[in-house]
Formats: C-alpha cells, sequence, structure tokens
C-alpha cells in the first residue's frame, strides 16, 4: 500500500491539504477546513482516498479526531471500498485503529479487491495490538450480536481464507496465537463446506514459519488433512524446501502434544494459569522437535539453544518444588483443595489419555494428591519461606533445584499425608551464593 503516500506526492491540485493531512499539520488543516468546509470532500489519487484515509494511514491522531469531531464519516469508502479503518491497520497504526473503533468505526466491512476484512489485514501484515483492538471491540460492538464473536474470528475472504490462514501464511506467529486463543478454527479449510481446500497448516508450511507449524500443531491440526490438489502440508513443506517444517509435519515423525482437551472442562483457567501451561505444552514439544531435526540430520533451530532452557529452568525463582517431578517449580494450584504442582506436571494430568473406568465419561482431571475434581486452575501465589527471601526480588533467578531435596523419595502416599505438598521443598544453604552467580540482568 506504498501508493497511499506517492498518490498524495502526485496531485498537485489538491493543493496543501492532502500533504498537510500525511504530515498531520493540524493548524493548516484546520485554516483550511475553515476557510472552505467542502475542502474535505475532496480526495485524491488512483483509489479515490479521503482525508480521513490519508490521517488513518500515515496514523495522525489528532487530525483524524480532528475530522471526526467535524462528524466526518468514519466508514467512508475509497475506490475498493476500504475504510480508514482498514488502512490505519494495513499500516499498523494503532493509536487510529483505536480512536475509529471508538468513533464507531465498522470492522464488519468487506473490500471490493479480496473481500476481506480489517481482521484479515491485521493478520496479514502482523500488527498484533491492532488485532488485539478489533477482537476486543468485536466483543462489545453490535457485531458481537449480529454475527457472533466466533463467527467474526473465522471470518473468511474472497477466497475462503480466514484470518487464521492468512496468519500462518505470511509467518505472523503473535497473530497467530491470538487468533487461535481468541477461537479461531484450527481445522478451517479454504474450500468451504464438504469442499477440499487448504487448511492454516497448509499455509504455515508454505510460509516456512516453524513457529506457526509447531503452534498449529499444538492446537490439533491434522498433519494428514488433504488441500484441493491432494497434498498433505508435509509435501507442500517440501515443495517449498521448508526442511524444518517438513520434519515437524511429516506424518511418520513422533505426533506432538496438543494442547489437552479435559482443560476445556475446567471452566475456570484464568490467563496467567492458561499461559503458564501453554508454554509447558510448547517446551514439551520442544524435547520432541529437537529429537526429530537431530534424526532428520537439521540443525536444532535458532530458537531452541541452551540458554534458553537455561532460562527457562532458573525461571523456578523462589518457588517451591513440584512434588510430583521435584524438577520444576510449583507454580500452578488447584482449586478448591489447593494443591499445587508445576505447568509440567498439570499438562501432563490433562492429556493423560487412557480411560480410568472409575471416572469414565466426559468428567474433567483430578487433583493428583486429594482425587478431588479440579474445579480451577491458578497461578500458585509465591510463598515466603524464610526471611532469607526478604533479600531478593520476587522474581530475581535462582538455581534452587533437585539438591536441595533433601527428605529422601517418600512415596505418592506418605506424600500426600502431608497438608501442604509445597513445603516439602527446602531450601539448600548455598542458596545466596547461587542466587549472585545466576544474578545477571
Ligand atoms: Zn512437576
Ligand atoms: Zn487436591
Amino acid at each position: 500500500m506504498g501508493q497511499t503516500l506517492s498518490c498524495v506526492q502526485q496531485h498537485e491540485d489538491h493543493g496543501v491539504l492532502f500533504p498537510a493531512l500525511a504530515s498531520g499539520e493540524l493548524e493548516v488543516v484546520e485554516a483550511m477546513v475553515e476557510e472552505d468546509p467542502t475542502v474535505l470532500e475532496h480526495t485524491i489519487g488512483c483509489d479515490r482516498l479521503s482525508p480521513l484515509h490519508v490521517a488513518a494511514a500515515n496514523g495522525r491522531i489528532e487530525v483524524l479526531s480532528m475530522l471526526l469531531d467535524r462528524s466526518f464519516n468514519v466508514d467512508v469508502l475509497n475506490r475498493h471500498k476500504q475504510t480508514p479503518l482498514m488502512l490505519a491497520v494495513m499500516h499498523g497504526k494503532t493509536g487510529c485503529v483505536e480512536k475509529l473503533i471508538h468513533a464507531g468505526a465498522n470492522i464488519l466491512m468487506f473490500d471490493s479487491i479480496r473481500r476481506r476484512t480489517c481482521l484479515h489485514y491485521a493478520a496479514y501484515y502482523g500488527h498484533i495490538d491492532c488485532l488485539k483492538a478489533i477482537l476486543s471491540a468485536a466483543h462489545s460492538t453490535p457485531v458481537a450480536d449480529s454475527w457472533g464473536f466466533a463467527r467474526f474470528v473465522n471470518i473468511r475472504d474472497g477466497n475462503g481464507a480466514t484470518p487464521l490462514h492468512l496468519a500462518a501464511r505470511h509467518r505472523r506467529s503473535e497473530c497467530l496465537h491470538a487468533l487461535l486463543d481468541n477461537g479461531a478454527l484450527v481445522c478451517a479449510s479454504t474450500g468451504g463446506y464438504g469442499y477440499p481446500g487448504s487448511t492454516p497448516l497448509h499455509m504455515a508450511a508454505r510460509g516456512g514459519s516453524l513457529d506457526c507449524v509447531r503452534m498449529l500443531l499444538a492446537w490439533g491440526a491434522d498433519r494428514l488433512q488433504l488441500d484441493s490438489s491432494g497434498k498433505i502440508p508435509f509435501s507442500v513443506a517440501l515443495k517449498h524446501k521448508h526442511k524444518a517444517c517438513a520434519a515437524l509435519l511429516d506424518p511418520s515423525s513422533a505426533a506432538p502434544l496438543v494442547w489437552p482437551s479435559p482443560l476445556k472442562f475446567i471452566s475456570e483457567l484464568n490467563q496467567e494459569a492458561k499461559a503458564l501451561l501453554e508454554k509447558a505444552l510448547l517446551e514439551a514439544n520442544r524435547e520432541r522437535e529437537k529429537t526429530i531435526l537431530k534424526e532428520t540430520g537439521m540443525p536444532p533451530s535458532p530458537l531452541h539453544s541452551e540458554s534458553e532452557d537455561d532460562n527457562i529452568a532458573s525461571e523456578a525463582s523462589d518457588m517451591e518444588l513440584c512434588c510430583i517431578c521435584f524438577d520444576q517449580a510449583c507454580t500452578i494450584e488447584v482449586r478448591p483443595c489447593g494443591h499445587q504442582m508445576c505447568a509440567h506436571c498439570t499438562l501432563a494430568l490433562c492429556c493423560h489419555k487412557k480411560p480410568d473406568p472409575a471416572t469414565a465419561g466426559l468428567s474433567g482431571p483430578v487433583c493428583p494428591f486429594c482425587r478431588g475434581t479440579i474445579l480451577q486452575l491458578l497461578v500458585a501465589k509465591i510463598n515466603k519461606i524464610s526471611d532469607t527471601e526478604v533479600e531478593s526480588g520476587p522474581m530475581k533467578p535462582r538455581r534452587s533445584r533437585k539438591s536441595n531435596f533433601s527428605e529422601g523419595s517418600s512415596s505418592f502416599k506418605s506424600l500426600s499425608a502431608m497438608g501442604s505438598f509445597g513445603r516439602i521443598a527446602g531450601r539448600n544453604s548455598g542458596k545466596i551464593t547461587d542466587e549472585k552467580q545466576w544474578e545477571v540482568s
């Protein structure tokens, strides 16, 4: 959309208005409008951009506000039926996006090029803040009532592509994640009902983003789904020489862990707890990935360097160790019983697929300590165990793993006789020197 700016410069016949709009010269624009209000009816360039389009595309919030105060039509269309909101989104001008939405801009408008909405544009260009602003608006605007939020998130363009398809195709992993988090269908097909088409996984295989492939797989994307030419995502990745993606998409390689459906039965999974569990899921998949990539002779992706693993481990910070694995920090608290464990163990618990005759049916997972139903998962509060805790900030990395478990390995049964499991893990005495060692940042 670079033509937006060049068009402004090309058309001198509009005098100084459009250049002033583009560069945000509020006084100049105001003076011109005072002198002749009809000047705002002018459009510019091949795309017939209105003053509002130009201000929005250039992120000129003050000028934009002034125009809106003069009751300029917030959804004015250019030649391609694009709204100022779409242009602001394309250029990643989040402030203008918010302003326009606040002024009542319709987020459910389709352009005439590919019948795309502002949400498609946000995913295509990867402007995560704009995407979030639109999604939050979709919760509250009339769109939510008329279309429904879920339908809006999965809205299709003229080619049948949802915003998730576009994010996957253009390697926008942040947007991809936000869309999945908001209910985007991981298995959506561009083909429409009953017809074969491409899934977001096909698109990610084409785009070659390992992050996108990894995330879609963790959300349960099907490696065996065929597109309209009968290809699975693996073949698409191979064709475009994305070897690492192909290795993960190869149906013969180990299947990744998938965000477990039992978690969906836990009605109250707050955002923080969810983020921790997601992180644990991705970490677990990383380990599998390493093996897969090693087998195929691929160097491990730079994202998975050892130093990062160290960071993750050292985030075990001030929390007590998990009493199931004695390896990770206790970060998740089960409600109502209050037992604590680490995100990895929580995840493993929920991923456990063997049908248990005792809890047959669609019941959610139970607490491994007391067998009580898990109604809620929260992020465990950091407990202060000793005075020395006070010396350090709550999030300072600290080595306090494995070596500090001094009570011997009791059986599960004897552990569960104790009231608080979190307190079993003590601190080793070399803590303060360790701390210094890890105080890097
Ligand atoms: Zn654990
Ligand atoms: Zn419990």
